[in-house]
């Protein structure tokens, strides 16, 4: 059976918020590791540790999955934002490795002008510094839709940025659904050319999470909207596919959609009910 679980407020607390994944019968997460607007974090008490790895545990969650803040630009040239982003990724994944999170997905980061190849660059130094090999934390390269001079939108620039770094085999990927489609990979019309591409190019085997979202806007247009799953331009029909693929289906699903939590339990069970009956016939 699929792993689903959505992205989820941390504000009320982990164990609160842990709770509440339960209640919306989902069997993961993905929290901010930080403020993503700002760059604050709080982590949790002594109690309430506990208490959230007591839930975790007793209802058998999936592997967890912290996102990086918006603000951080691991290819920026600007020193300020370069060195802001070098530290919130060496001290996120040292937090989220003492909590036992999965994983820990980022977007590669913009180039704002100086060139695919050295934002690349930057985003290798970056990581280098932060990951020191110890980490039972893998760090996720999210796939992008590459609006502007992002970085990550061809998955050959995902697999430079590995290739380059000092710790390859600490680093996976997080395939989005939405930012694929918007970057030019038609998961609509042909959902196993792109898995075969991404395979040739990456190797499927470094895929550890899916951001499961429709799309607001049309394909290839290089866009970042997410919409509801089956209201978008993806559908659920494609989006029941992605979940079905044998090359997919073992992974953990995280909703991004625009939902609130009893938006996104209707979702989950809206999608577990389909998955079952399509499984029946
Ligand atoms: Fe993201
Ligand atoms: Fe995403
Ligand atoms: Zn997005």
């Amino acid at each position: 059976m699929q792993i689903i679980g959505t992205h989820m407020s941390i504000a009320k607390g982990w164990d609160k918020t842990a709770e509440n994944v339960v209640r919306m019968g989902a069997d993961t997460m993905q929290v901010f590791s930080r403020n993503p607007r700002g760059s604050g974090y709080r982590d949790p008490k002594d109690t309430e540790r506990e208490l959230f790895q007591k839930i975790r545990r007793e209802h058998g969650f999936g592997p967890l999955l912290a996102h990086a803040p918006y603000t951080m630009n691991l290819a920026s040239a600007q020193e300020k934002v370069y060195e802001f982003a070098c530290t919130v990724i060496r001290e996120d994944l040292a937090r989220m490795d003492a909590l036992g999170m999965e994983n820990l997905v980022f977007h590669p980061g913009s180039h704002t002008g100086i060139g695919v190849e050295a934002g690349i660059r930057n985003i290798i130094a970056g990581l280098d510094q932060a990951v020191t090999g110890q980490e039972k934390t893998m760090v996720l390269l999210e796939t992008m839709s590459g609006k502007g001079t992002e970085i990550g939108a061809r998955f050959e620039e995902l697999k430079a940025i590995r290739d380059g770094a000092a710790h390859p085999e600490k680093i996976g990927v997080c395939l989005d659904t939405c930012h694929i489609y918007s970057a030019g990979y038609d998961i609509v019309n042909d959902l196993d050319g792109v898995l075969e591409e991404f395979d040739r190019v990456l190797g499927l085997s470094l895929l550890r999470a899916v951001h499961l979202n429709d799309s607001m806007t049309p394909y290839a247009s290089r866009k970042d909207r997410h919409a509801a799953i089956g209201k978008g331009t993806i559908g659920l029909e494609v989006l029941l596919r992605v979940m079905e693929h044998p090359a997919l289906k073992h992974l953990p699903f995280y909703l991004e959609t625009p939902n609130d939590d009893q938006g996104h339990a209707d979702e989950i069970h809206m999608l577990r009910e389909m998955l079952k009956s399509r499984k029946e016939n």
